[in-house]
């Protein structure tokens, strides 16, 4: 079957109370003691930016409790930085504003001007990094969506016809569909699973939750203030997923359960034709003017081809693909990996097993985050739900403090030596985060030398540490195994020393297939050429979007845009979806039918990129990481500033694009 006609009938509008969805806030009427235990709960630099724009007084951010700069260090330190005595002072006015706003009948002073929202986000900032001002705009979403595209299609190209296919329904793929709903292109969704969500539906291991910060973990055109925690939980986040999806009017264009196999460009028509499959087999095909893949990354498992793996004689499977029916009481359970994943589960499923083997091939760096379990106290998640904007103003505040993050520490510089870290900035990374670690295991020399790292900080992805690790490896029936896997038997794990580890479950958190990017879908552009062919196991594209013979393909969280220490990857997509939904406006607008970059502009930027990632510790160093290819070059991750990547992605790069062929429809 060919299908060109549109899968919904619903309005391309935003559904009412979409945008503004997250935005309700509860009327504030307790007395005076009871904000004052509140706030005392409260991070306080955002709660007093928050207070100042619903007061409309700027007057609240005084010297004394404006925070300083955060210094360079493995930990950010609490409220800002700011010191005990310009906390207190900074309650103290807190309270008051709070009172005012109370007294006031809970209702803002009028809509926030832009000179008042740039007062207060100096205040944030210190003043410092005004070039960062547009991407902080973007993400506090005030007084409106930055993101959302200023055309309609309606507007300029009325009768033109001109449908996106989007692959994926995670949390790029929604982002695509929300910004093309927003400007009115008809889209369509393929989603293999039944429900929107991705890596957040597929991964549901113990213990799964996020390690970057919720509130920038989040959409900037759905900001929910009332996460229970700063590193939500693998079912929070699917739940807000769903919501949006159901919230932002997303699900009539989506259509779940159905695999797309094969995308196929037509050199005549400048068409591409997806060929999809559902559950029962059916096969379908759907014509389509452009197609944004949104699968992901990291979704393709790596099971690793360890000699006698199919003979084990208990159950086996990869972390992603965790049965949930499965009783660990009472198993010995092998957890192969000590990446974020195993990291996870490990501590998680520890108290319900016999025996607990955890096999290491390189130990992780761990980030010191004390608070990564802990649920946002009452006060400040109170506040939250009462004091309009204080989630957004708290966004801005962890966009900034990951601004640049902690790039200035995986710096590699040419001249430094030793092969234990990259730099000097580096070398005390190295420095912070081991001291961390003999904090937790100095009293466990055969812990201690087994869990330091032998490569420098940031060369792969750190986890998040609040010392449950060290706590689950030093337990008695828990044992880290640190000789190589030799083979699977039937009974367990045979290790280098000739020891079998006897087990009854495998767990293989062995992590994904980064760079084997877009497949398992047969991708075929310009004259007949085979993305995976053209590629080769080294993919590149212009921006991490479009790629020279595949006219418009576009792909989110496509190659070098994964972030390594600075934001989030959703951020990321959010870029690539927005100049997406700009590069389709590009097209209506000239009535040109395809674009592509061309080979010099695409070629040029992937040098760049190459020689930014060779300035990184995960560019020069030469432990196995998802972000190198099998070429050894850095194809996964994005090497600078994300106001860099928000820069570049603002509009459609025309300088690099080639647009060609005639839309059909009248002017
Ligand atoms: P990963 O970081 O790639 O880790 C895979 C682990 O398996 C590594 O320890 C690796 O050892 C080990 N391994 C791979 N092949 C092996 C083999 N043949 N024998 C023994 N050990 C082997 O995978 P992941 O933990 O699933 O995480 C992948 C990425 O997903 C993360 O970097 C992160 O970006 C994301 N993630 C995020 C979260 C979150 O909290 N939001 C949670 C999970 C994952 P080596 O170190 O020696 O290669």
């Amino acid at each position: 079957m060919t299908s060109t006609s549109p899968i919904s009938t619903s309005p391309l509008t935003e559904p009412a109370g979409g945008a503004r969805r997250y935005d309700e806030f509860l009327p504030l009427e307790e007395d005076d003691v009871f904000l004052a235990d509140a706030v005392s709960e409260a991070e306080l630099p955002a709660l007093l930016a928050a207070l100042a724009l619903v007061n409309a007084d700027p007057g609240l951010l005084v010297d004394e409790v404006t925070p300083p700069i955060p210094p360079m260090d493995s930990t950010i330190a609490p409220q800002g930085g700011l010191s005990a005595e310009a906390q207190q002072h900074a309650r103290r006015l807190a309270v008051g504003a709070l009172a005012r706003f109370r007294d006031r009948g809970s209702v803002p002073v009028g809509e926030p001007g832009p000179e008042l929202l740039a007062t207060i986000m100096r205040f944030l900032t210190k003043g410092a990094g005004e070039e960062y001002l547009p991407l902080l705009r973007h993400e506090l979403g005030l007084p409106h969506d930055y993101g959302a595209p200023t055309w309609r299609k309606d507007a300029i190209a009325p009768t033109v016809p001109f449908t996106v296919a989007i692959i994926g329904a995670g949390i790029s793929g929604m982002a695509a569909a929300y910004r093309l709903q927003q400007a009115g292109v008809e889209h369509i969704v393929f989603e293999k699973n039944a429900e929107v969500g991705g890596t957040w539906w597929e991964n549901i291991y113990p213990g799964c939750r996020l390690d970057t910060p919720n509130f920038a973990y989040s959409y900037s055109f759905a900001q929910k203030p009332d996460w229970p925690q700063q590193f939500s939980r693998q079912q929070q986040i699917e739940d807000y997923l769903c919501d949006v999806a159901t919230g932002f009017g997303l699900r009539p264009r989506i259509r779940f359960g159905t695999e797309v196999t094969e995308a196929r460009y037509d050199d005549h028509d400048q068409m591409w034709t997806l060929t999809t499959r559902t559950g029962d087999g059916t096969s379908s095909r759907h014509r389509v003017n452009a197609v944004v893949t949104a699968v992901g990354q990291l979704n393709l498992p790596n099971i690793p081809d360890i000699p006698g793996r199919d003979s084990f004689g208990g159950r086996w499977f990869h972390s992603s693909r965790w049965d949930p029916t499965v009783d660990l009481t009472g198993l010995r359970v092998a957890v192969v990996g000590t990446g974020a994943s195993a990291y996870q589960i490990a501590p998680s499923i520890a108290d319900h097993v016999a025996h607990l083997s955890v096999f290491q091939r390189n130990a992780p760096w761990m980030l010191p985050t004390p608070g990564y379990h802990r649920d946002i106290p009452p006060g400040m998640q109170w506040l939250l739900r009462h004091v309009p904007y204080y989630g957004r103003w708290y966004r801005f505040w962890q966009f900034w403090l990951a601004a640049e993050g902690r790039l200035p520490f995986v710096e590699a510089d040419p001249e430094w030596t030793r092969d234990d870290s990259t730099s000097a900035n580096n070398a005390e990374l190295r420095r912070q985060l081991l001291e961390h670690l003999r904090a937790q295991v100095g009293d466990r020399p055969d812990l201690l030398e087994k869990m330091t790292p032998r490569y420098p900080p940031g060369a792969k992805r750190m986890t998040r540490d609040n010392g449950v690790w060290a706590a689950t490896l030093k337990m008695p029936h828990v044992d880290l195994v640190t000789d190589g896997i030799d083979a699977v038997t039937p009974e367990g794990i045979r290790t280098s020393d000739g020891t079998l580890h006897e087990v009854d479950l495998i767990v293989y958190a062995t992590g994904f297939r980064a760079s084997d990017y877009l497949e398992p879908i047969v991708v075929t552009g310009r004259e007949g050429q085979d993305l995976h062919e053209f590629w080769n196991g080294d993919a590149r594209a212009h921006l991490g979007v479009t790629v020279t013979g595949f006219p418009n393909l576009f792909m989110l969280m496509g190659p070098n845009t994964g972030v390594v220490v600075n934001g989030s990857s959703l951020f990321m997509a959010e870029c690539a979806a927005e100049y997406t939904v700009e590069c389709i406006g590009e097209l209506l607008r000239s009535r040109k039918k395809v674009m592509e970059p061309s080979r010099q502009a695409m070629d040029e930027f992937c040098a760049e990129v190459d020689r930014g990632n060779e300035r990184r510790a995960w560019g020069v160093a030469t432990v196995s990481t998802w972000y190198r290819n099998r070429y050894g070059r850095a194809s996964q991750v994005w090497p600078f500033s994300l106001q860099e990547y928000y820069r570049r992605t603002r509009e459609p790069d025309l300088a690099a694009l080639r647009l060609s062929g005639e839309l059909e429809g009248a002017r």
